[in-house]
C-alpha cells in the first residue's frame, strides 16, 4: 500500500486490503484516510498508527509484527517501509511492502524445536557409547577382582594364626563388599546404555508390586507413606522382572529423598493406549499400542524445567557428594526403552513428582519361558569345558575356578584357536565362551561353527554387555544360556552345572 504524508491511501492492491479487512473489519480504498479508520484503541490498532507515524516521518525499515487475535486469527507479517519521493525528491509519502511469514515462522520454530531434540538424542547416545563402552571394560576388570578375592578367602581358612585370620577375613569381605557396590554401578551403566542382556517375562505388575510393597516401606521410612492403588483387570506386561524391580526401587528412593519432612508414596497401576498422536510427539521411537502404567507419584519438593531436562543423563544429581550417584533414572530410562517401553516425568516446583513407566503389554503368542531352574546340591563335575576368552587374567581366573570344582579345562584366547582346539581333542563337553571376541569371529559364530563340528556340545555364554549376537530386541534368543559378567564363583559353578545337567536344547 501507498500512504500520503495526511495518512490517505494512494495506492492498495487486493490483497493487503483484505487482510487490512480481516483485522480490522474496515476495507481501506484509494482516498480514504487511514486515520479515520484506525482511530480505536486496539492493540492491533495502535501498531499500524506507530508503524506509519514513523514511515511517514521519514524512517525506512523492515519488522515482523504479530496482528489479529492471539489464539484465534492471529498471524505474523513481515512489513518493509519505504519513503515514497516526487520526481524532485521530495518527500510526499511512504509505501509499504506486506508478507504474511507466519508459516515459515511457524517451520522455523518446529525445525528448531527438531534439532534440539535431536541434539539432546545425540547427547543421550553418545553418552550411552561412553559409559557402556567403560561399563563394559571394568566388568571383565571386576570379574577378576571379585573371583581373586573368593580365592584368597578360601586360602584364608587354612592359616593357623587365629588372629591374623580373622584380620585378613575382615579384609576380604571389605573388598568383596566394595566390589559388589561397584558391580552393582556398572549394572546401572549398563542399564542407561541398554546393552545390559535382558530376560523379558510375562509380568503381573500388581503381583511385583505386591511383593515389593515391604520393602517399600521400609526404604521409605516411617515419616512416608506408601499407597498402592491397583487396577483391577490389569494386563500382562513384558519386562525384565529384576530391572523392572530396580526401576521401581530407584523411583522409591528418589522420591524418599524428596520428602525429607514426610509425605506420601502412591504406586497406581492401570491399563492404557498410547495412540499416534501422543507417540508422534514423542523423540524417542515408542511404538502406538497397548501398554500397562506404573505410575510412581510423591508429594516432595519437586523440579525445576532445568532440572528435569536432565535427570536421565549419568551421573546427573543435585545431591551432595556422596548421596547420589546420578544413576538411579539412567537405569530406569535405559531399561525402559531397551523394553520397548516410553518413561515420562511430570513435576511441579514445591508440590511432588509423577514418574510413569508405561511397560508393553504381553502378547500371548509370545514364547513361555522355559528355563529349567538353576540345579543346586552337586556343583563341581568331571566334564571337559573349553573356555573362550580374550582377556588373559579373566580367562585364567575362569580356568582356575572350574579346574576348582574338578572339571577337565582346555582354553582358547578367541575363535579360530578354540575351533582348532575342537577338530584336534576327542571330548568337550560344554564350551564356556565370551560374546564380544577378537580375531573376526564373535562368540555366537564360534558356538554355531563348533555345533556343526559337535552337534552334542552344551554353550553357555558370558557378557560384559551384548551387542547384537545374543540379544534382539533386547532379549535373549530362545534356547540361549547366559553368565552375566561380573560372576563369582559360586554364580560360575552353579551355572554351568546346570547347562550341563538341562536337556539339549538346539541354539
Ligand atoms: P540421584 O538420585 O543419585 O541424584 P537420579 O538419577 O535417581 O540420581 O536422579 C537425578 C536427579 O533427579 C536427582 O538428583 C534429583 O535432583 C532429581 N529427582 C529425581 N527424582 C526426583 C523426585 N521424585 N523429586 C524431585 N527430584 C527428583
Ligand atoms: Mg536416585
Amino acid at each position: 500500500m501507498v500512504v500520503d504524508l495526511e495518512y490517505r491511501w494512494l495506492a492498495i492492491n487486493r490483497t493487503a486490503a483484505d487482510e487490512f479487512e480481516r483485522i480490522f473489519g474496515w476495507r481501506p480504498e484509494v482516498g480514504t484516510n487511514m486515520s479515520d479508520l484506525i482511530a480505536g484503541r486496539s492493540e492491533n490498532k495502535a501498531a499500524i498508527k506507530g508503524l506509519w507515524s514513523r514511515a511517514l516521518g521519514g524512517e525506512e525499515f523492515t519488522t515482523i509484527e504479530a496482528l489479529g487475535n492471539p489464539g484465534r486469527d492471529q498471524r505474523h507479517y513481515e512489513m518493509k517501509f519505504s519513503v515514497l519521493r516526487d520526481k524532485d525528491g521530495r518527500r510526499i509519502g511512504a509505501y509499504q511492502f506486506v508478507y504474511d511469514v507466519t508459516d515459515r515462522l511457524e517451520a522455523e520454530k518446529r525445525l528448531a524445536e527438531a534439532q534440539e531434540a535431536l541434539r539432546q538424542s545425540q547427547k543421550m547416545e553418545a553418552v550411552g557409547q561412553l559409559a557402556g563402552g567403560i561399563a563394559h571394560d571394568f566388568n571383565n576388570l571386576l570379574t577378576v577382582i571379585i573371583g581373586g578375592l573368593g580365592q584368597l578367602e578360601r586360602g584364608i581358612a587354612s592359616i593357623s594364626d587365629q588372629n591374623l585370620t580373622t584380620r585378613l577375613r575382615r579384609s576380604c569381605e571389605m573388598a568383596q563388599q566394595a566390589s559388589q557396590r561397584s558391580a552393582k554401578l556398572t549394572a546401572r551403566l549398563l542399564a542407561f546404555s541398554r546393552r545390559q542382556p535382558l530376560d523379558p517375562k510375562p509380568i503381573d505388575a500388581n503381583r511385583l508390586i505386591a511383593d515389593l510393597a515391604d520393602m517399600l516401606a521400609r526404604t521409605l521410612g516411617e515419616e512416608v507413606r506408601l499407597e498402592v492403588i491397583t487396577a483391577p483387570g490389569l494386563w500382562m506386561a513384558h519386562a525384565d522382572v529384576n530391572e523392572l524391580e530396580n526401576a521401581i526401587l530407584n523411583l522409591a528412593v528418589n522420591a524418599r529423598d524428596a520428602m525429607p519432612e514426610g509425605g506420601r508414596l502412591t504406586i497406581e497401576t492401570g491399563n492404557t493406549f498410547l495412540d499416534d498422536d501422543y507417540v508422534s510427539t514423542i523423540a524417542e521411537p515408542v511404538a502406538a499400542g497397548q501398554y500397562v502404567l506404573i505410575a510412581v507419584t510423591d508429594t516432595g519438593v519437586g523440579m525445576d524445567a532445568g532440572t528435569l531436562a536432565r535427570v536421565f543423563e549419568p551421573f546427573f544429581t543435585t545431591k551432595p557428594v556422596g548421596q547420589g550417584t546420578g544413576l538411579g533414572l539412567s537405569q530406569v530410562y535405559g531399561f525402559i526403552r531397551q523394553s520397548n517401553g516410553h518413561v515420562r516425568i511430570y513435576s511441579e516446583l514445591g508440590q511432588g513428582t509423577t514418574v510413569k513407566l508405561y511397560l508393553p503389554r504381553f502378547a500371548a503368542s509370545a514364547q513361555p519361558d522355559r528355563h529349567a531352574p538353576d540345579s543346586t546340591g552337586r556343583l563341581g563335575g568331571d566334564e571337559t569345558i573349553l573356555v573362550v576368552e580374550d582377556h588373559d587374567d579373566l580367562r585364567s581366573y575362569s580356568v582356575g575356578v572350574l579346574q576348582e570344582l574338578g572339571y577337565r579345562v582346555l582354553e582358547a584366547p578367541n575363535g579360530p584357536a578354540a575351533l582348532d582346539l575342537l577338530t584336534r581333542v576327542d571330548r568337550v563337553d560344554l564350551l564356556f565362551t565370551d560374546v564380544v571376541l577378537p580375531a573376526g569371529m564373535d562368540g555366537r559364530r564360534l558356538a554355531d561353527e563348533a555345533l556343526r563340528l559337535r552337534p552334542e556340545l552344551r554353550v553357555l555364554f558370558t557378557t560384559g554387555y551384548s551387542r547384537n549376537a545374543i540379544v534382539h530386541n533386547g532379549r535373549l534368543d530362545p534356547g540361549v544360556q547366559l553368565l552375566p559378567k561380573p560372576f563369582t564363583f559360586d554364580a560360575l559353578a552353579a551355572k554351568v552345572r546346570s547347562v550341563l545337567d538341562q536337556p539339549k536344547t538346539t541354539l
